[in-house]
């Protein structure tokens, strides 16, 4: 009976010996210490065994398990040893390396325009001034000399909320009623940047939705060549000193008269291109004096107060400076055209 358990324990350690991992090592102790191994089947049958032999047979069991039992122990320490050092050695840091850059983010381009505006005209001694994009037909279009009967309702076509007679604005200009009755009777000097709304069919041109920077000033004497002024020197500080501009006569229903200013094609220096359409001119805005309706309607006599607006889309003139070709881009969310600026 005893000599069974030389092979036992010669197998096992020879067994031992092959293993290499973790797993093997449980499968070793499973068929070698386990409930069904050679070994414990001795230990189950030791009761049934005549009372002289039980003793050498027990402590010679015994010493067997305790033998395997450290040999198991040992073998684990050693895998642990040796994966330690594997990944100390493979997943070494090489502190050498140059770091990973880390993404910078950027402004959208509109916004850089938008900022551009802003700063220039706030050289100039304009404030800015935040209006509503959800707005009533009242400020969009009645109170800017706009009634429900005029064809120029034409000009904006409009989404329209659920809510009877409140719509997303087509363009800032409600803001100037807003502005005005808010300061009325000081002078004004504001620009209204933001998001207008058309219900448009969408193209490289025209998208459903635009940000517009408004200009107003109102005050004593305020004249035609007040505007001028300013917008030309817009122009200059936004697109150069050399810049050249005109005024074209045009027609908008809050201002009168208006007119839309253009500069001279910045790609082919007023020769002709396919960007300006042979005409050597790029129009950047809209403008004029505030038509006396507007003034009485924002609380200025107009006999009194005189006052000049503008408007201009800054995704138009950042169309024109980086000689984007789709207005769209600038509402795709596509990195590789952010990324560019
Ligand atoms: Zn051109």
């Amino acid at each position: 009976m005893l000599e069974q358990f030389d092979p036992i324990e010669k197998t096992a350690l020879e067994a031992l010996k092959a293993v290499q991992n973790e797993a093997a090592l449980e499968a070793w102790r499973v068929a070698h210490l386990g409930r069904s191994s050679a070994l414990m089947q001795v230990f189950d049958k030791l009761g049934s065994l005549p009372k002289e032999e039980r003793p050498a047979i027990g402590r010679r069991a015994n010493q067997v398990k305790q033998l395997l039992e450290s040999a198991l122990a040992e073998k684990a320490e050693a895998l642990r040893q040796a994966s330690l050092a594997r990944s100390l050695h493979q997943e070494r840091l090489d502190v050498s390396l140059p770091g990973r850059p880390a993404l910078r983010g950027r402004l959208h381009p509109t916004t850089q325009t938008l900022r551009q505006i802003s700063q220039i005209f706030a050289d100039m001694g304009f404030q800015v001034y935040r209006s509503r994009e959800v707005e009533t037909d009242e400020y969009n279009f009645e109170l800017l000399n706009i009634p429900a009967y005029h064809p120029a309702r034409d000009m904006w076509d409009t989404f329209h909320t659920t809510t009877s007679g409140v719509l997303l604005r087509t363009h800032t200009s409600p803001g100037q009623i807003h502005v005005m009755r808010e300061f009325c009777p000081q002078p004004i000097r504001v620009i209204l940047p933001g998001m207008c709304f058309r219900y448009e069919q969408v193209s490289t041109r025209k998208d459903i939705q635009f940000n517009q920077v408004e200009g107003l000033a109102v005050g004593n004497e305020i004249t035609f060549s007040d505007l001028k002024g300013t917008l030309t020197d817009f122009a200059r500080r936004m697109f150069g000193q050399d810049v050249r501009t005109r005024l074209r006569a045009a027609y908008f229903p809050f201002t009168e008269p208006s007119g839309e200013m253009d500069v001279e094609c910045f790609l082919c220096d007023g020769k002709g291109c396919s960007v300006c359409s042979g005409s050597g001119w790029l129009e950047i805005l809209g403008c004029g004096m505030v038509h006396p309706v507007v003034l009485r309607n924002g609380g200025y006599d107009p006999q009194k107060y005189s006052g000049y607006a503008f408007g201009m889309g800054p995704e138009r003139i950042a169309m024109l400076r980086y000689h984007v070709p789709d207005i769209r881009n600038f509402f795709a969310n596509d990195l590789r055209f952010l990324e560019q600026f």
